[in-house]
C-alpha cells in the first residue's frame, strides 16, 4: 500500500508543487491548509488530493488533524512542514503579535506536526520529515527578525530531531529555498525585489517545482543516508 504523505500549506505555492511531486512519486498525498478555502477546493478538484484545514500553529489542532487523517487515509509516514507566513517590519515597528505569529506558525508548526506523527514513524521504523526553512534563516534579512529567527530555528530543530530519528529509520532534513516565484514573494515591493534578483547569481527567481524536486529526493528511498542536512536551493544567492 502506498505510504501517506502530508504537506502543510500544501494547496498553493511551493506546497502545491510539493504535493504534486510526491503524488507523482506514488505517495498517497494529503494537503493541509490554513484558511484559503476557495484555493483548497480548486486544488482538490484539479488534483484529486484531499485538503484538510487547520492552523499548524495550534498544537491541539495538529494532534486532532493528524489523527483524523490517519483514521480516514492511513498512517502518516512523510511530513513536509511547508506552511509559513511573513509579518515583515523593522524591529522598532514590529509588534509582539507579528513576532509571535511567525514563531508560532513557522517554527511551532514544525514541532506540532512532529509531535503528532513522529511516534508512529518510530514504531513503524520508517519516516521522512522535511522542513522548509529559508535563505533568510541562514543569512538574515533586514526587516525580518521574526522570520529569520523562526527559519533559523527550523534548521536547529532539524538537526536535533534527526539525531533522535536516525536509529528508527526516520530521516529529518531541511530545504532552504532562495526567492521563489509565489504569492509570498509577489508581496515584496517591486523595487526591493529587483534589487534582490540582481544579487542572485543565476539571475532569476526560482520555481516552486525546483523546491519540490529537492523534497521528492529527500522523501525517497535513495535518501535513506541523508539526515540532519539542509539543502540550499537558491540560485547561488547564499553559499552556506
Ligand atoms: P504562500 O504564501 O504562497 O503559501 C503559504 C501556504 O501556507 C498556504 O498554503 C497557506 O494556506 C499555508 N499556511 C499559512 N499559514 C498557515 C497556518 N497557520 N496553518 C496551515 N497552513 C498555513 O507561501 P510560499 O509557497 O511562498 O512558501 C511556502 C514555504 O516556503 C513557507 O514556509 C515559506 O516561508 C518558505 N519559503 C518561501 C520562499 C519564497 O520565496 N516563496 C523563500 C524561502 C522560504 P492558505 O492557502 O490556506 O492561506
Amino acid at each position: 500500500m502506498a505510504r501517506v504523505a502530508i504537506v502543510t500549506g500544501g494547496t498553493r505555492g511551493i506546497g502545491e508543487a510539493i504535493s504534486l511531486a510526491l503524488k507523482e512519486m506514488g505517495f498517497t498525498v494529503v494537503a493541509n491548509y490554513g484558511g484559503n478555502d476557495a484555493k483548497a477546493a480548486e486544488f482538490t478538484a484539479r488534483t484529486g488530493i484531499p485538503a484538510y484545514k487547520w492552523d499548524v500553529g495550534d498544537h491541539q489542532a495538529c494532534i486532532d488533524g493528524c489523527a483524523r487523517v490517519e483514521a480516514e487515509v492511513g498512517p502518516i509516514d512523510v511530513v513536509v512542514n511547508n506552511a509559513g507566513v511573513t509579518r515583515d517590519g523593522v524591529l522598532h515597528k514590529m509588534s509582539f503579535d507579528d513576532w509571535n505569529d511567525v514563531m508560532r506558525i513557522n517554527l511551532g508548526g514544525c514541532f506540532n506536526m512532529a509531535k503528532a506523527t513522529f511516534g508512529g514513524m518510530r514504531e513503524r521504523r520508517w519516516g521522512r520529515i522535511v522542513n522548509i526553512g529559508s535563505v533568510n534563516g541562514q543569512a538574515g534579512q533586514y526587516g525580518q527578525v521574526n522570520y529569520a529567527a523562526a527559519k533559523s530555528g527550523i534548521h536547529g530543530f532539524t538537526k536535533a530531531l534527526a539525531q533522535e530519528g536516525a536509529k528508527f529509520g526516520v530521516t529529518v532534513n531541511a530545504i532552504a529555498p532562495g526567492y521563489i516565484d509565489t504569492d509570498m514573494v509577489a508581496a515584496v515591493p517591486a523595487p526591493v525585489l529587483e534589487k534582490i534578483v540582481a544579487k542572485i547569481p543565476v539571475g532569476r527567481l526560482g520555481q516552486a517545482s525546483e523546491i519540490a524536486r529537492g523534497v521528492a529526493f529527500l522523501c525517497s528511498e535513495n535518501a535513506a543516508f541523508v539526515t540532519g542536512s539542509t539543502m540550499s536551493i537558491n540560485g547561488g544567492q547564499h553559499m552556506y
